[in-house]
């Protein structure tokens, strides 16, 4: 069998999918239960009995698996919540591993245990994303708002690490930990691994704003990354299918491309992570249908108001974005003054 390298197949898988109009990548929010209730958590308002005790069951998470890998999906990733919280976590991952997804898991490690570490040994995914967003335990703790958690995540890491598993490790900026990021770097780069901060926060599901009252300074944003200037939100690349949308199109990023779908623990494929409406339920509904549902949707929304961001020069290098600007603003078309403030700081800095 002739080998050809992970980049080239990644590269023709997109490029045959963008093609036939087929989603390549799925990320599932299996549960939205988490060990942690981080202080500038997106997902926390659902992190309690009331919201979890709906979540699909396991036959349920089987059957839409077998949908979207019919639809065209190789990348999987399992997010929430922490999918480790759910106590069939090995067992869905046994069967889309055995489907032939390339999986990723998103966890806090927190929940990670020696039972799973080495079932991941045996069987292992294409890597586990690791967040942390502290490496002494006040602060750990003061982020995580859980006592003893700090103990228990660092034993997570430890599982992992031990069996020489695939892991990233990312860090939230918040203004909690900002002082602290010097010795993230530090022990992240000691496990052979790139240091990989991300500023960027959202309002909660419910538009609680705490989050949002955690972001740093637009010239702290700028002092983290030196002369290349601010970073940019990754979901906020242009995707290739938008490149060229009219400016009064309100979404010019990645979500309209039609290269991915997300599901949430009930179920419901909807837009992305921010935007929850509209929802469409692929426990009934043929996935492809539901996603071209939902690529319209995005595709005819254009401005009503007469937002700045609709003129605006510096559009395509901001973070700003309709999900964010809905959860913070409750509209999908006004901006959002944190990221507003950063894009001019970052323009004026580039030019320089
Ligand atoms: S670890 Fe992640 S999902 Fe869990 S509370 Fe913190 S931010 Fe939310
Ligand atoms: S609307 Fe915002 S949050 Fe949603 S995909 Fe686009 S950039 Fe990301
Ligand atoms: S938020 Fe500000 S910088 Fe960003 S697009 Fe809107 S007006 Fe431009």
């Amino acid at each position: 069998m002739q080998e050809i390298q992970y980049k080239t197949f990644s590269l023709k898988t997109h490029k045959k999918n963008w093609h036939l109009k087929s989603p390549n990548v799925c990320q599932f929010e299996l549960t939205f239960k988490c060990g942690l209730h981080c202080k500038h958590c997106y997902t926390d308002c659902y992190n309690r009995l009331g919201s979890t005790r709906d979540e699909l069951g396991t036959k349920e998470v089987k059957f839409i698996l077998d949908k979207i890998h019919n639809a065209g999906v190789i990348w999987l990733c399992f997010t929430g919540g922490d999918p480790l919280t759910r106590k069939d976590f090995l067992e869905i991952y046994a069967y889309a591993k055995n489907k032939g997804f390339i999986v990723t898991v998103f966890t806090n490690a927190y929940s990670m245990t020696e039972g799973i570490a080495d079932y991941l040994k045996k069987s292992p995914p294409f890597v586990i994303e690791i967040t942390l967003n502290a490496v002494t335990q006040g602060l750990y703790e003061k982020i995580s708002q859980v006592k003893g958690s700090f103990e228990k995540a660092m034993a997570g890491i430890k599982l992992i690490t031990q069996r020489r598993l695939p892991i990233k490790i990312k860090t939230q900026v918040i203004k909690d930990n900002f002082a602290e990021l010097g010795r993230i770097r530090e022990f992240v780069e000691k496990l052979g691994l790139n240091f990989r901060p991300s500023v960027f926060l959202q309002a909660r599901l419910d538009g609680n704003l705490m989050p949002s009252s955690l972001r740093i300074s637009a010239q702290e944003v700028l002092s983290l990354n030196g002369k290349k200037g601010a970073i940019k939100d990754d979901c906020g690349l242009l995707s290739p299918a938008l490149a060229s949308q009219p400016a009064n199109n309100l979404f010019q990023c990645a979500i309209g491309g039609g290269d991915g779908v997300h599901i949430d623990p009930y179920g419901n494929l909807f837009p992305c992570i921010c935007i929850r409406e509209p929802k469409i339920n692929v426990l009934k509904e043929n996935v492809e249908q539901a996603r071209n549902k939902i690529l319209t949707w995005v595709r005819e929304k254009t401005f009503t108001i007469n937002s700045k961001c609709k003129t605006c020069s510096i559009r395509n290098n901001c973070s700003s974005c309709p999900g964010k600007a809905l959860l913070e603003t409750g509209s999908l078309e006004r901006p959002v003054e944190w990221f507003c403030e950063l894009a001019k700081a970052d323009h004026l800095y580039k030019c320089q």
